[in-house]
């Protein structure tokens, strides 16, 4: 599936993420904790109103998985606007959006490997630009780890990373790439 860039997201939620691409998420509030304007008592309104209708478990267990068009689908459609809707109210600083704008597809993902540049769909699993709208692919790429504490010989060790990109944005990663780490940084990717 393709979207079009203005079905993505609008020029208000587009200009919060780059803000947020810069300076990062702000510290996070609870609702009570905050005076919310009449506009944003709406919004958490709408969100209570769906909280209480328990209609995405209900969904979950009728469609079993979200595809394009059904109705879990289309509901987390609904989901993600209204969460764009919060952003665009200046909602971000309250924890719960934080939370779950990028869950929903509302914002793009800011962690690696997707880095601001992709937003999942409701399916969970598929992931489009967030600049033109196209899938994101993703190859594998052996990866050989060099030791930093040794200059000139690879360890020999060989891992495999999965790294998405844009078919239109950027340019296809290479399948084989070369990467150092000191030896202490490779224990630790080792364990996590
Ligand atoms: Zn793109």
């Amino acid at each position: 599936m393709v979207m079009k860039r203005n079905e993505i997201a609008n020029s208000k939620v587009r200009e919060v993420v780059n803000r947020l691409r810069i300076s990062g998420y702000p510290a996070p509030m609870e609702i009570k904790a905050t005076k919310l304007n009449s506009a944003q008592e709406d919004i958490i309104g709408e969100f209570s109103v769906i909280a209480k209708a328990k209609e995405e478990v209900a969904l979950e267990k009728k469609c079993r998985e979200a595809r394009p068009g059904n109705e879990l689908w289309n509901f987390r459609m609904r989901m993600r606007a209204l969460f764009q809707k919060a952003v665009q109210n200046d909602m971000i600083h309250l924890g719960i959006i934080q939370r779950h704008a990028k869950t929903y597809g509302a914002v793009p993902d800011h962690g690696p490997p997707h880095n601001w540049k992709y937003f999942v769909l409701p399916d969970g699993t598929s992931w489009l630009c967030w600049e033109c709208g196209s899938e994101i692919q993703a190859i594998t790429q052996s990866q050989s780890v060099h030791f930093a504490e040794f200059a000139l010989a690879g360890g020999g060790e060989v891992r495999h990373k999965t790294i998405p990109y844009c078919p239109k944005c950027e340019t296809k990663p290479s399948d084989r790439g070369i990467i150092r780490e000191t030896v202490g940084e490779s224990i630790l990717n080792d364990m996590y």
